[in-house]
């Protein structure tokens, strides 16, 4: 009951951020090894509610509630079964995010000091045809040490330990992108110097504790 709470909160405050649009976007949560909880298809996120949501299997079928599933459903299923350290994954389809993703831009170069820090490399992953097996192979490459991912033409994904986090995750990367993209219309982003980059790792392991996957490590 407290994850269907907690979901439904984050489903409202992403809908109210204008991370989604009408029915867009999907949510979910682990709540058991191979059970987790879902928004359904064709559901505003906004006006989601307790019993709105669904229960499925780590193979996408439904166990539990009344709506449809989403075919983007195994975007979810990868990464949980791919990841075993993941109990929340939100995908949205904010508009700054978005719009480096359909620029074709990842964000791979180090910016902004928190962004490396807690999100690391933002990858982006190739265009994909909606409701098909490319959406999951797309993001596959990058699943075992990324925490937030661009999908080229479409929206972001990011993952946590836990909803909240990946909800600041969501919150962090579309902050970055409006930053980013602000920093552009005044000229350019200037990138954070090697040298600087290199301490701010060493900095993260002795004073934040926070190990950074090398795969995962902003680079020139
Ligand atoms: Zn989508």
């Amino acid at each position: 009951m407290q994850a269907k709470e907690e979901l439904v909160k984050i489903c409202h405050k992403v809908y109210e951020k204008g991370y989604v649009s009408a029915y867009d976007g999907n949510l979910s949560c682990r709540i058991s090894e191979n059970q987790f909880l879902i928004t359904p298809s064709g559901k505003c996120k906004g006006e989601v509610e307790i019993d709105d949501l669904l229960i499925v299997d780590e193979k996408g079928k439904l166990i539990d509630g009344n709506g449809k599933v989403s075919t983007e459903v195994k975007l979810h299923l990868i990464i949980y079964n791919r990841r075993k350290d993941i109990n929340s994954v939100i995908h949205c389809h904010p508009i700054y995010s978005t719009a480096f993703a359909t620029a074709g831009e990842g964000f791979t170069k180090p910016v902004f000091p928190e962004v490396v820090l807690a999100l690391g490399k933002v990858p982006l992953c190739k265009y994909a045809t909606p409701s098909t097996d490319e959406l999951p192979d797309s993001i596959t490459p990058y699943i075992d040490f990324s925490w937030a991912f661009l999908l080229e033409n479409h929206g972001a994904v990011t993952v946590g330990k836990t909803i909240k986090g990946a909800y600041y995750r969501m919150e962090k990367l579309e902050h970055s992108a409006h930053t980013l993209f602000i920093a552009r219309l005044l000229g350019r982003e200037k990138t954070i110097p090697l040298v600087k980059l290199k301490q701010l790792y060493s900095i993260a392991e002795k004073t934040y504790d926070i190990k950074i996957d090398e795969r995962n490590r902003l680079d020139y």
